[in-house]
């Protein structure tokens, strides 16, 4: 006792000899900084604890990409329903610590959409329907490129025959089904982590409260005020256990897809919701949707899956420049365009001069139209292009190669050519004959410093520079229709006047005003 006395003493006193107050406070700081932050670590004790077992982990999953402000418990339905909150409010299990909501709060997350969401839902065409009967091998096959290389055949057949016969028991598009669980989990059934859980990636914080004894309790909105309803799924229990097997992870992803589509409506009478297209998008929020970005890669993938399961593109041969047909580059048209020609680059050194597609690591690209191939290989750097095997593209590292990384140049009839940039892969040679629809490579990110995946997309006519935007339109939607564009589009005129101001002050230089405290 004595003795430890004694230490802290000479360790008050060699604490004073420090003689700055600056490095007084720096020796302080990290055990302040360890005080601050005991309760975070009891409460990641407390989550750690109960992530062990199948109870709920504190934190509600949705809830990530949005800002802090977005993270208040949103019960919606409280403000103004007579029943209270909606039973599958996403966040209402989770801990009510944060502020309680205001209206304008409200207002201002549903006019704040983030992401690449449609400013007019009405411009997008409807989704294609499914088939009427589809056949379980099919869909199987047509899964093939969207799961994880460790999904057997085995497995996808199965996966297949539980997504047919769930999704005809709760009434449900069967493709829309497999498109969640190829988006959410690559069709990885023991997929689990802070968003979901299995293959459909469920998030059980957002169910469990509703779901009493194989009853599932919602609401649905007449004139008024939400009516309860119920929904008997008594197949399996809602366990963590059962969600991390395929058969009823299939089953409850049907059946909470069949609760959305019926609920959509209703929540979007309340303007609260970023806009979105379709009820898939209260799959992934919950009942209010923040972002339309997580909806569109599900279509996209069921738009996908369901050309291939046609065994060929939905839309093709729409559009043509200088005689020559073209297809999309990508699968699943239409497709989103995040830049367009004239988009600055390099903060401003290097002007853009494609256009960019959303699309995630991997997909296909594909020859737009028959066509030799003039140049299979990488930017050096310093305007330096040079062909290269594609067996070898794997042994360049990605920080080696210059803006344009990876890419392909493909020369079609009357001089018209084509070029695929940032590509993470590619298949063909220089003098190489593709034909239209030709796979010849992989969405990557080469060259690219900042932004995600996607493929940059250039298209030159007797060497002039020809906008892609209005030659492929039928299979695009631009940037001025979402609101990241309309964004990008305000901040890149902002930046123009700038420049433009700034060159003129340069060539005309104003004279100063006169100095009001000079003497004359
Ligand atoms: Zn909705
Ligand atoms: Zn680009």
């Amino acid at each position: 006792m004595r003795a430890s006395a004694n230490t802290a003493r000479v360790a008050w006193r060699l604490f004073l000899r420090v003689s700055t107050v600056e490095r007084r406070v720096s020796l302080l700081a990290p055990l302040v900084a360890l005080l601050a932050s005991a309760p975070a670590l009891a409460q990641q004790h407390v989550r750690a604890r109960w992530t062990d077992d199948s109870k709920p982990a504190v934190r509600p999953r949705r809830s990530l990409p949005w800002p802090a402000r977005g993270r208040v418990g949103i019960r919606i339905a409280a403000l103004d329903d007579p029943i209270g909150p909606l039973a599958n409010d996403a966040t209402a299990t989770g801990p009510r610590r944060d502020p309680p909501i205001t209206r304008a709060a409200l207002r201002d997350l549903g006019l704040r959409p983030r992401g690449l969401a449609l400013t007019d839902i009405g411009r997008w065409p409807a989704e294609p329907a499914s088939p009427d009967k589809l056949e379980g091998s099919k869909l199987a096959a047509a899964l093939v490129p969207f799961c994880d290389l460790s999904v057997s055949a085995d497995q996808r057949q199965r996966y297949a025959r539980w997504i047919l016969r769930y999704s005809s028991e709760f009434g449900v598009d069967p493709m829309l089904v497999a498109a969640v669980i190829a988006q959410q989990s690559r069709c990885l059934a023991q997929l689990h982590n802070s968003y979901g859980i299995g293959l459909g990636m469920i998030n059980p914080h957002m169910y469990r409260r509703s779901l009493r004894k194989g009853s599932y309790s919602y609401g649905v909105r007449d004139a008024q005020r939400w009516r309860p309803q119920r929904l008997a799924l008594e197949r399996f229990s809602f366990s963590r256990a059962n969600l991390l097997a395929a058969e009823p992870n299939i089953y409850f992803t049907a059946a909470f897809l069949s609760v959305w589509k019926r609920q959509c409506p209703d929540l979007d009478r309340a303007p609260r919701s970023a806009p979105h297209r379709h009820f898939v998008a209260h799959y992934v929020w919950g009942d209010h949707v923040h972002d339309a970005g997580v909806e569109d890669r599900i279509l996209t993938v069921r738009r996908q899956l369901l050309e291939r399961y046609r065994g060929k593109p939905y839309m093709a041969g729409r559009a043509e420049v200088a005689g020559v047909a073209l297809d999309c580059p990508l699968d699943g048209a239409p497709r989103k365009i995040t830049g367009v020609i004239g988009d600055d680059r390099d903060f401003g050194r290097r002007r853009h001069t494609g256009i960019d597609f959303d699309s995630t690591r991997g997909e296909p690209v594909r020859a737009v139209a028959d066509g030799t191939v003039i140049l299979a290989g990488v930017d050096w750097g310093g305007n330096y292009l040079g062909n290269l095997n594609p067996h070898l593209t794997a042994m360049v590292r990605p920080e080696r190669m210059g803006p344009r990384g990876l890419l392909i140049k493909i020369e079609h009839q009357n001089k018209l050519v084509s070029i695929y940039m940032h590509l993470s892969a590619y298949s063909v040679w220089p003098g190489q004959y593709v034909t239209r629809g030709q796979l010849i490579g992989y969405v990557g990110r080469t060259g690219i410093k900042q932004s995600p995946p996607h493929l940059h997309f250039e298209l030159w006519h007797r060497g002039v520079l020809v906008d892609p935007l209005e030659a492929l339109t039928p299979y695009l939607f631009g940037p001025q229709e979402t609101y990241r564009g309309r964004r990008v589009a305000t901040l890149q005129q902002r930046r123009r006047t700038q420049r433009r101001d700034a060159g003129r002050k340069r060539r005309h230089p104003r004279l100063e005003p006169a100095d009001p405290f000079s003497v004359p």
